[in-house]
């Protein structure tokens, strides 16, 4: 049966082949239903005419009523404009315009009453308004002052032919009486009425013409609380599916190889959060069923040690485990700190990355597939078919966000029945994400650094005070402390400009620490694999007391006497980043300094995120304050993630109490119907089907 929100929106009166060119290229309209979930971004109040003198700046735009008292033209050419003072019974004011001066002439005439709609400015001691929009006044003329106004995004190109959002208002005003009574309903009666929610019909209709703000606020909620209730249903109803179907491997024992590592070999006590987590993920792993979890742990936090002990579970039942960090300079970290940890303990470690020489990898892959060989750490190399397990039973995935869903999956296959799933992250989720984009992941929080560690100080300095930067570096370099200087390097297609910021920087800093005294090494994305490593250890060493380099640093180095982290042109990096590389100081017993040096004049955005900085240590302060600046869209994006849905009107980071509520809901629904059998539930079985049909497939563990 064909629909009529499927017509090809060429067909809907007043569009045209032309047009709908435009609509499908420009906002990807290409149905009547593309067109009835194009949602206006915001409306504006056409209920309420203003007079003159109750205007203030900080109004939104307004109305006013007026009749034109004088006009009058000022400059020439390109500054040409026109103006035109208006009065009410309350006070004049002027409106403004530089364009399409000739036609707007021709329209103006005295003893009329028009109404202007527009931003008004203040200009000295009397308002502006630049380009209103202008139309006769008739106080019964419902069409423009009976209700809230939407307002669609449009583009340039659209604008330039002549569809503004005035336009697409008029189609959708065309379409609402065509798609009546033929929407059909998303949800279940019940659920509509126990949530006292709009139909689906009235919501839409009600979206985009609304009476007033509350029927609006209604209308968004219904689409908003749909929205929702997919997106955790798609999620929580694969992970019923996965704890009834899927069987987790049981590690009964906790053995010899794991009491000997705590009671000898482990260097200090275990924090209360550390050991909360540990005995978090044992009852996951002795539960029979498999474990997905996210661990998430500020940098510093000790989730290595966390993740060393679980793979120890493993291995004394009889298991594999392995680990995979993002970088091979992470790979190598841990399996340096690992091997020191375990000292002369009986458990046997492999370390396999993108430089491991041929003839090690077969012997690698051989003792994997023997099962002599217990733990294996690496690169995303472990992903690889050739990469076989005997007995696989625990994956630890280490600053995951650089990971794809599809990249994860592959590791599941590693063993008949998939192994447990830990997965570790410095940067704190929000609490709306982690149980949206990582929905099916259970959450444990070390939520306490080790004892001793002092809150890096971090202060905020302009270009203009790079020698008080110096004179830090100095004192600190005195101490016999190290520095890291680091250049964003933000775009590829930046890439050359941004090696000459650090090329630059690497020069100053050498003519203020000289050399033999001074040592400075630089390490960038760009060199040579063994150049990179040579500079690393030098710094790693302490026989380097400066490092200058871009964000390679950024995840995972650890070199406890660096207490100095400079950050240049910090107002270009995104809030997680620079906590991130906060992260590589303070992780010694000593007092640790970032220093932020930026431009003086910042946006907005980059102040508040230098502010925040300044102002808490708290890693999940900041990922909060970075989901409401840079929006749920983006960081979902970094983290390549896998939303089940696009979310039109829900906002992963204002909705957060809403997501809440709903995901309750459909925990209920799922525990007395965890498949969707029951005849009520089948329209939302459908329903979800069909979504899930429609969204890039990927067969996945979160
Ligand atoms: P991250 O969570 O950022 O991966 P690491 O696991 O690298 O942190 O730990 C950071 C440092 O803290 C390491 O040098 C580690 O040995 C140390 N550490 C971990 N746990 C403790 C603890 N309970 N007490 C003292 N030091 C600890
Ligand atoms: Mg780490």
């Amino acid at each position: 049966m064909s629909n009529v929100l499927d017509n090809d929106i060429m067909y809907l009166p007043g569009v045209g082949p032309k047009r709908s060119e435009l609509l499908k290229k420009e906002l990807g309209i290409f149905t009547f239903g593309d067109l009835l979930y194009f949602f206006p971004y915001r409306h504006i109040d056409r209920t309420k005419i203003y007079k003159i003198a109750e205007l203030t700046e900080e109004l939104p735009y307004v109305q006013v009523v007026g009749r034109i008292i004088n006009i009058s033209e000022a400059g020439a050419g390109r500054n040409r404009r026109l103006k035109a003072i208006i009065t009410d019974s309350t006070g004049t004011m002027e409106m403004v315009w530089f364009k399409g001066i000739n036609w707007v002439i021709k329209r103006l005439k005295p003893n009329i009453d028009y109404l202007f709609f527009g931003k008004a400015s203040r200009f000295g001691s009397t308002f502006s308004m630049a380009h209103p929009e202008m139309d006769i006044y008739s106080p019964n003329q419902e069409m423009l002052t009976g209700m809230l106004q939407p307002v669609y995004s449009t583009t340039e190109k659209l604008k330039s032919n002549h569809i503004t959002s005035k336009t697409i208002m008029g189609y959708v005003k065309a379409l609402l009486p065509i798609v009546k009574g033929k929407i059909q309903e998303t949800l279940t009666l019940p659920i509509i009425e126990k949530h006292k929610l709009m139909t689906l019909q009235e919501a839409l209709f009600n979206v985009h013409f609304p009476q007033n703000p509350l029927i609006l606020r209604k209308a968004q909620y219904r689409i908003k609380f749909e929205e929702l209730f997919y997106t955790q249903l798609s999620i929580l109803s694969r992970q019923k599916v996965r704890q009834v179907r899927v069987n987790g491997h049981v590690f009964k024992h906790v053995g010899v190889n794991f009491n000997r590592f705590y009671y000898e070999k482990l260097p200090f006590p275990l924090t209360n959060a550390q050991k909360r987590v540990i005995k978090e993920i044992r009852n996951d792993m002795i539960s029979g069923k498999q474990m997905n979890r996210l661990l998430q742990g500020d940098v510093g936090s000790g989730k290595t040690v966390v993740a060393l002990m679980c793979m120890l579970l493993a291995v004394d039942n009889g298991y594999q485990a392995c680990i995979m960090a993002p970088t091979e300079i992470l790979a190598n970290q841990h399996f340096e700190s690992i091997t020191n940890l375990l000292g002369d303990l009986p458990v046997t470690v492999g370390l396999l990355t993108g430089s491991t020489k041929k003839s090690e990898r077969n012997t690698l892959h051989k003792s994997l597939e023997a099962g002599e060989l217990q733990i294996l750490i690496g690169t995303h190399a472990l992903i690889e078919d050739v990469v076989r397990f005997k007995n696989l039973g625990l994956v630890v995935i280490d600053e995951q966000q650089r990971f794809g869903v599809a990249q994860r999956a592959k590791l599941w296959e590693k063993n008949d029945d998939p192994p447990h799933v830990l997965v570790m992250t410095a940067t704190p989720i929000p609490r709306t994400l982690a149980m949206t984009v990582y929905g099916d992941l259970d959450v444990s929080i070390i939520d306490e650094l080790p004892p001793g560690r002092k809150p890096v100080k971090t202060i905020h300095y302009t270009d203009a005070k790079r020698n008080l930067v110096f004179g830090l570096m100095r004192e600190q370099i005195e101490k016999g402390r190290q520095v890291y200087v680091v250049y964003p390097l933000i775009k590829e297609s930046e890439k050359l400009e941004n090696l000459k910021d650090l090329e630059d920087g690497y020069e100053s800093i050498v003519r203020a620490f000289p050399p033999p005294k001074y040592v400075t090494v630089v390490v960038h994305g760009q060199m040579k694999a063994e150049d990179k490593d040579y500079a690393m250890n030098l710094f790693a060493q302490g026989k380097a007391q400066i490092m200058v380099a871009t964000t390679v640093i950024e995840v995972g180095v650890n070199v406890p006497n660096a207490t100095v982290m400079v950050i240049e042109s910090a107002e270009r990096f995104g809030l997680s980043q620079l906590h991130q590389l906060r992260g590589r100081v303070g992780r010694g017993a000593d007092e640790s300094y970032c220093v932020l040096v930026s431009q003086v004049k910042l946006t907005k955005e980059s102040r508040k995120r230098l502010e925040t900085m300044v102002s808490t240590n708290d890693g999940f302060q900041i990922a909060e304050v970075d989901l409401q600046l840079r929006g749920p869209g983006d960081i979902t994006g970094t983290l390549q993630s896998g939303m089940p849905f696009d979310l039109k009107m829900a906002n992963l980071a204002t909705d957060g109490q809403l997501i809440q509520h709903v995901r309750g809901v459909v925990n209920d629904l799922l525990d007395s119907d965890p498949l969707l059998e029951q005849p009520q539930n089948s329209l939302l079985k459908n329903q979800l089907n069909k979504l899930e049909i429609h969204r890039t497939d990927y067969t996945g563990i979160s």
